[in-house]
C-alpha cells in the first residue's frame, strides 16, 4: 500500500502556511481518500506550533521539522529537513508545492532516497496505479505519467487546487530531529522588491495583459507611453493584479520604440512566454492572435479591450470584447476603485 507524504512550508510571516502548501494538502487528502491510503502531513517551519492548528481536522498524521535553521530557505537544511521527514513518514508517495522553496531541494532529497522526482503536475487521478498529469511542449502536450520508482516525487503547480481550509484547532505534531551537515551559508535576510514594483504575481485573481497597442500612435497621432504606464500600474496597485504582456510589447525595447520600463520578458504570455492561471483576465490594447492566447488556457473569465473590431479575441477567444480605446476605459475604470476604495 502506498504511504502518502505531504510536504508543506510556512510563509514569509512564519505564521501561516502557503498557499501552494494548502493547495498540497488537498491534493494529498483526495490521493489518500482515493487509495485508502495513510496521509501524513509535514511541516517545515521555525515554529510549527503556530502554523499546524489548521491541519488539525485532515486526521492526518503530522510531522513537523522546526528550529530558527528552518525558519528561512537554505538548501543545505531543507535537503536533510526533507530527507528525515521522509524518512520517519517511510513515504512511497511525496507530494509537494512547487514553491521555489522546495523546488530547490526536492531533487536532491529524491535522489539521496533512491526515488524519482516529476515537477509540475497539474492533477493526480488513478484508483489502482497513481496517474500523475502534467503538460509538455508549452503546454500543447498532456501527458498522463505512472511509475513504480518509490518514493515518488511529485511536485504540485500552484492554482491547480483548492487550498485546504479549516478552523484551527489543537494538534499533536511528532517532532523530528534532523542531523544538520556544515552549513556554508547564511540567511542574512530578505531583499525583495516593492510590491507595486513586482508585478508578476501567480496568486493574483486578476491578469491585466498589456498589449503594443499602448504604445503605438493614438488618434491624436502621439504616443502617450508615459500616460499608458501610469494607467497601468493605477490598475494594478488598485487591484494587485498580475501583470502579462504581449511579445511585441516586451520585444520592443530592442526595436528603440518607447517601452514600458516596468515590463520584462518574464511578463509575456503565451506560446513563447508563461501560461499563468489566474480566475480572470483583462486584456488591453493587445490583438490577441494565437501565439499570445495560447497562453490564456488557464484563465478563467477572458475579457479584452481593443479598438479592433475584427481582433483576435473578438474572433471567439475572449468572453467578453469591449470595442473602445483603452486609455479612457482604462482611467475610468482606475477612477472607479479609487473612489471605491475612498
Ligand atoms: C513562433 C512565435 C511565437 C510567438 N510567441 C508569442 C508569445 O508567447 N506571446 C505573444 O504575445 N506573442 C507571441 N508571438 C507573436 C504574436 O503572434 C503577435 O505578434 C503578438 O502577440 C502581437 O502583440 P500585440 O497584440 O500586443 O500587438 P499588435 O498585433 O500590434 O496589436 C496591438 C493591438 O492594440 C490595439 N490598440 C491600439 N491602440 C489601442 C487603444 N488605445 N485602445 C485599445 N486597443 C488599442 C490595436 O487595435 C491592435 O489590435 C509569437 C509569434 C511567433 C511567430
Amino acid at each position: 500500500m502506498e504511504a502518502i507524504l505531504v510536504l508543506t512550508h510556512a510563509d514569509e510571516t512564519g505564521s501561516a502556511l502557503t498557499r501552494a502548501s494548502l493547495e498540497a494538502v488537498t491534493a494529498g487528502k483526495e490521493l489518500a481518500e482515493r487509495l485508502s491510503a495513510p496521509l501524513t502531513i509535514a511541516i517545515l517551519a521555525a515554529d510549527t506550533t503556530a502554523v499546524a492548528g489548521i491541519l488539525a481536522s485532515t486526521g492526518a498524521r503530522l510531522l513537523a521539522v522546526s528550529g530558527e535553521a528552518f525558519a528561512q530557505a537554505r538548501y543545505a537544511s531543507d535537503a536533510a529537513a526533507v530527507e528525515a521527514l521522509c524518512r520517519a513518514a517511510q513515504a512511497t508517495i511525496v507530494l509537494a508545492p512547487g514553491s521555489s522553496r522546495l523546488t530547490r531541494v526536492a531533487a536532491g532529497a529524491a535522489h539521496r532516497l533512491g526515488g524519482f522526482i516529476d515537477t509540475h503536475i497539474t492533477a493526480l487521478g488513478g484508483t489502482e496505479a497513481i496517474e500523475a498529469t502534467r503538460w509538455f511542449y508549452r503546454q500543447r502536450v498532456e501527458a498522463v505519467l505512472s511509475r513504480d520508482t518509490r518514493p515518488w516525487f511529485l511536485l504540485l503547480d500552484a492554482g491547480t487546487h483548492a487550498a485546504f481550509a479549516a478552523e484551527p484547532a489543537a494538534s499533536s505534531v511528532e517532532q523530528v530531529s534532523v542531523e544538520l551537515p556544515a552549513l556554508r551559508t547564511t540567511v542574512s535576510g530578505f531583499r525583495a522588491p516593492a510590491q507595486d514594483a513586482q508585478t508578476i504575481r501567480p496568486d493574483a485573481k486578476i491578469l491585466l495583459v498589456a498589449g503594443a497597442g499602448w504604445t503605438k500612435k493614438q488618434p491624436d497621432g502621439q504616443i502617450h507611453a508615459a500616460e499608458a504606464g501610469e494607467l497601468i500600474l493605477g490598475f494594478l496597485k488598485a487591484t494587485g493584479a498580475s501583470l502579462g504582456s504581449s511579445k511585441s510589447l516586451v520585444d520592443q525595447g530592442g526595436e528603440g520604440v518607447p517601452v514600458l520600463p516596468f515590463l520584462t520578458h518574464l511578463n509575456q504570455i503565451g506560446q513563447t512566454g508563461a501560461t499563468p492561471r489566474h480566475a480572470k483576465g483583462l486584456s488591453t490594447c493587445c490583438h490577441g492572435e494565437e501565439p499570445h492566447v495560447v497562453g490564456w488556457r488557464f484563465i478563467g473569465d477572458r475579457r479584452a479591450i481593443s479598438l479592433d473590431p475584427n481582433c483576435g479575441w473578438a474572433r471567439g477567444k475572449a468572453d467578453v470584447v469591449y470595442v473602445a480605446d483603452a486609455f479612457p476605459v482604462m482611467a475610468k475604470v482606475n477612477a472607479l476603485l479609487d473612489a471605491k476604495k475612498g
